[in-house]
């Protein structure tokens, strides 16, 4: 990513506390059935459970009653978990499991370090295949439409707790575009849209992180959904890898990235993809850039928007043509002086109409002598 995203605290955080209070509370010393003076230590989530628990449900006509739908699947994944806890018989992996529920949650972590142990579905699964059923089937709804946490008991996720937060995040990270790609604008403070919150770490891969703010960045269409889609920035379990994490204390200036562009052919006006090649690179970065790269179609996009008519061959036209029309209006530097004045812009502002790779563009066509 070009940029990073600034943290900022909010009241959606409590949902990842009554989760973290739910496992290291009241799952984690799980013995014999399930009852729910086992939540009070947690007096807010046990009175939330006793309201939800009030609810009529009936499964017959889940469809026609979302609210009594939320409040059991709630009420009953916690008793669920609670009994696939109190099953299993290993108590190392017990152990273990305490450790990759706080490896799971540390996001910065994950993305500096790929030797850190983080426990997948799949792996899950092969050691504990009913925990595997109930934690998937918890976690994979907590966020979305289907949400539990959408109940005004919770303070109401989707139509409260996430569009404040949005107003808040974005009052705060006010640069207006999408740090991913660098491209796209993002919806912010003065549009009544949202961007979707991506799930950096993929919710549907790894468990206990679905609802961890830290988790969730919001990011442009284009980038979330045709090209991260559920592809793991992280790499795979076996071949893991650096990452860029979105709410890194620091990541690198825009102007640390060495964006360099060949180009094989010197007609612009019908310049194809396979004319350029492009190289990102900044010291120290390598492992991130490449995920990054990989996961967000970097190279394919950042070549297509110099293909683009309306882009790429614009922006060589207008130092051409840019010229002609400043010497009839009585210009009288050198091509070179308008060149540079122009540069000069799109350097200054390399978040402002794709300045940072239009003048990596300008410059190769002026070394090639194209103007
Ligand atoms: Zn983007």
């Amino acid at each position: 990513m070009l940029f990073n995203y600034t943290y900022i605290t909010h009241d959606i955080e409590k949902l990842q506390e009554y989760l973290d209070f739910l496992f290291t509370d009241v799952w984690l010393f799980a013995e014999g059935d399930f009852d729910a003076e086992k939540l009070k230590k947690n007096q807010e989530l046990y009175d939330i459970y006793l309201e939800l628990d009030k609810v009529d449900f009936d499964p017959e006509n889940a469809k026609k009653n979302e609210k009594g739908k939320s409040a059991y699947f709630f009420n009953s994944s916690i008793e669920k978990i609670y009994k696939a806890f109190a099953d299993i018989n290993d108590d190392t992996f017990k152990l273990e499991l305490i450790d990759y529920y706080s490896n799971n949650n540390n996001i910065e972590e994950i993305c500096k370090n790929p030797k850190l142990p983080v426990l997948t579905y799949d792996d899950l699964k092969f050691k504990e295949a009913n925990l595997h059923k109930e934690l998937k089937a918890f976690y994979g709804n907590l966020y979305g439409s289907g949400s539990p946490f959408n109940l005004a008991d919770f303070g109401s996720l989707k139509t409260k707790l996430l569009p404040t937060h949005y107003k808040e995040f974005f009052s705060s990270n006010k640069r207006g575009k999408c740090p991913f790609c660098g491209i796209r604008d993002l919806k912010g403070i003065h549009h009544t849209k949202k961007e979707a919150y991506d799930h950096y770490i993929p919710k549907g891969n790894y468990p206990f992180n679905s609802i961890n703010l830290k988790n969730l960045a919001p990011m442009c269409n284009d980038c979330n959904s045709s090209y991260k889609g559920t592809k793991s920035i992280i790499g795979t379990t076996t071949n893991r890898n650096k990452a860029f994490y979105p709410y890194a204390n620091s990541h690198p200036a825009i102007t640390d990235f060495k964006i360099t562009i060949d180009l094989k052919s010197n007609n612009i006006q019908n310049i194809e993809p396979n004319d350029l090649v492009l190289k990102i690179e900044c010291a120290e970065y390598d492992e991130e850039i490449e995920a990054w790269k990989r996961v967000f179609g970097i190279d394919e996009r950042y070549k297509a928007l110099i293909c683009n008519e309306s882009e790429g061959n614009v922006w060589f036209n207008m130092i051409v043509d840019g010229y002609n029309n400043a010497i009839a209006q009585g210009y009288s530097g050198s091509k070179k002086d308008f060149l540079n004045m122009k540069l000069f812009d799109t350097k200054h502002t390399p978040l402002s109409s794709y300045g940072f790779i239009k003048s990596v563009f300008l410059e190769k066509c002026d070394e090639l002598g194209l103007f």
